[in-house]
């Protein structure tokens, strides 16, 4: 054997840190946007796609609270599985908006915190994004353990029409710019109750899914 030029052997120290950022590069960029979505509806969708095409996002997930436990109690809630059907009729025909089963496969009341470990551990490598409308973004510090909902994901908020609203100078809030529509899941089931339209504020999908479930027509 001769003697060619030698370089150094990489430490494994250096094989790992290589790893880890090939990973980080191949990794994907996940967004969790959860809701009660009792029912969904286009201001849902149009956040969705619009953060996802703002953020280069791979997917967002609709992920449907099974016991959204701050709602609990102020008003009759559909069932998750009516919930989850609508939110799959809502999404099936969006590339890259999936939606979320698992809070509700896991049972109990919902927390961020807990779903977001789960994700992580599901997709290794992923850069996390939890997504909320500002009225959420509002209320951030009364959900369950939100210090490692901010630590875990990146916190993305959108406006809602209305006021603007105070959010935390704690967090770094991603912003996103997305058309603010008026419309909210209490306006859609006022509007089932007193028989007005809500034609093109859901996707007709999801209109049919309310009228053979015969949804919110009293109470709630
Ligand atoms: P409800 O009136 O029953 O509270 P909602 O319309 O607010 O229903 P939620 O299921 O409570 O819908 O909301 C899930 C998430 O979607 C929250 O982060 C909320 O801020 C956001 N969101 C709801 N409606 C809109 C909208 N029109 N534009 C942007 N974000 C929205
Ligand atoms: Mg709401």
């Amino acid at each position: 054997m001769t003697d060619g030029p030698r370089t150094a052997a990489p430490t494994i120290a250096a094989v790992q840190h290589v790893n880890e950022q090939v990973e980080a590069l191949s990794g994907r960029r996940i967004g969790l946007f959860g809701g009660t979505f009792d029912p969904p509806h286009v201001g849902h969708l149009v956040t969705a796609v619009n953060v996802r095409h703002a953020l280069r996002l791979d997917e967002i997930i609709l992920m449907v609270a099974n016991e959204p436990w701050q709602k609990v109690g102020s008003r009759p809630l559909s069932s998750a599985a009516a919930r989850l059907a609508m939110v799959e009729a809502a999404v099936a025909d969006v590339p890259g908006v999936v939606a979320g089963r698992h809070e509700i496969d896991h049972g109990g009341p919902s927390f961020t915190a807990d779903t977001l470990s789960a994700l992580a551990q599901a997709h290794s490598g992923a850069t996390l994004f939890t997504i909320m409308g500002d009225d959420a973004a509002a209320r951030f510090e009364t959900w369950d353990r939100y210090t490692d909902v901010a630590r875990a994901s990146t916190l993305v908020v959108v406006d809602r029409p209305g006021a603007p609203v105070h959010l935390s100078a704690d967090f770094a809030w991603e912003r996103v710019e997305v058309p603010r529509l008026d419309v909210s899941s209490t306006d859609l089931r006022d509007r089932v109750r007193d028989g007005r339209p809500l034609d093109y504020l859901v996707t007709t999908p999801v209109l049919t899914l309310i009228t053979q479930m015969g949804l919110y027509r009293e109470g709630g």
